[in-house]
């Protein structure tokens, strides 16, 4: 990854955080986007490894803004080799209590911001002949879950997306894969009632929750992988096995 250049959205916290560390640790200069969490812990970690960091505010759910960063990170860098969608958000209620706004809300960020994002690296990437993209999916969206319609539509919206993009843009040697977490310990979990954490728990074959880390390993893999494209790999403790 030495003198790549590496976008994480949403990589002050979080998976996203655990990302930007570990492409950085491999020589990486990272384009760390973030919304409302401030990102100069992260970057100072970042540049103590001896690479940049550019930081850029923007909202992935909209284009204008996903454009922007695209843009920031190809002045700063001169292009993107690697693009990681990882920004999301869940806003979990049974069906009969969700609003069409917390349904749209998810869909926004998680699969339009998605969308949004690889559509603006899709020139530069192109005239590069050269990408990888690299979008985060849930187990939520093999599975399906009660209480995240919204979720699960987001993040098996993201897998129908991953497997069109990896078809449309091989022709470029541009490779797009998807990572399906289990239940990894970030804040987005640590939010669920322990009664859910213990249930959840005993769903797990590996009986323990995943790592950030072990997140960001599963996509510095796929980053360096120039011959799989149009995949998922699930990462979950084997939570969703035999799907
Ligand atoms: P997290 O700690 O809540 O972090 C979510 C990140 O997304 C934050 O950095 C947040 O930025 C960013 N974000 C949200 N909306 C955004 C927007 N509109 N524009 C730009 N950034 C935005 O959650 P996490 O657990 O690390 O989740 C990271 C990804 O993994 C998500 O896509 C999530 O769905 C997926 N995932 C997580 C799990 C899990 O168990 N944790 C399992 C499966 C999949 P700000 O804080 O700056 O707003």
């Amino acid at each position: 990854m030495k003198n790549k250049t590496v976008i994480v959205t949403g990589g002050a916290k979080g998976i996203g955080k655990a990302i930007a560390l570990k492409f950085a640790s491999e020589g990486a200069n990272i384009v760390l986007n973030y919304r409302s969490s401030s990102p100069d812990e992260v970057k100072s970690e970042i540049e103590d490894m001896g690479v940049k960091c550019l930081t850029v505010q923007a909202d992935v759910s909209k284009a204008d803004e996903a454009q922007r960063l695209v843009d920031e990170a190809i002045n700063e860098f001169g292009g993107v080799d690697v693009l990681i969608n990882n920004a999301g958000i869940t806003k979990d209620t049974l069906l009969m209590r969700m609003s069409t706004e917390d349904f749209e809300t998810v869909i926004d960020i998680n699969l339009k911001g998605c969308f949004n994002m690889v559509k603006a690296v899709n020139k530069i990437m192109m005239k590069q002949r050269s990408g990888s993209i690299i979008n985060m999916s849930s187990v939520i969206g093999l599975a399906g879950n009660i209480g995240q319609v919204n979720y699960a539509a987001s993040k098996a919206g993201v897998l129908g997306l991953t497997y069109s993009v990896a078809k449309e843009l091989a022709s470029r040697n541009i490779t797009c894969n998807a990572i399906a977490p289990g239940m990894i310990a970030t804040d987005m979990t640590d939010v669920l009632p322990e009664k859910t954490k213990e249930q959840i728990l005993a769903s797990i074959p590996l009986k323990r929750f995943g790592q950030p880390e072990e997140i960001a390993e599963a996509a510095l893999f796929l980053a360096k992988s120039k011959y799989i494209t149009g995949q998922v790999i699930t990462v979950d403790g084997g939570m969703v096995i035999g799907r």
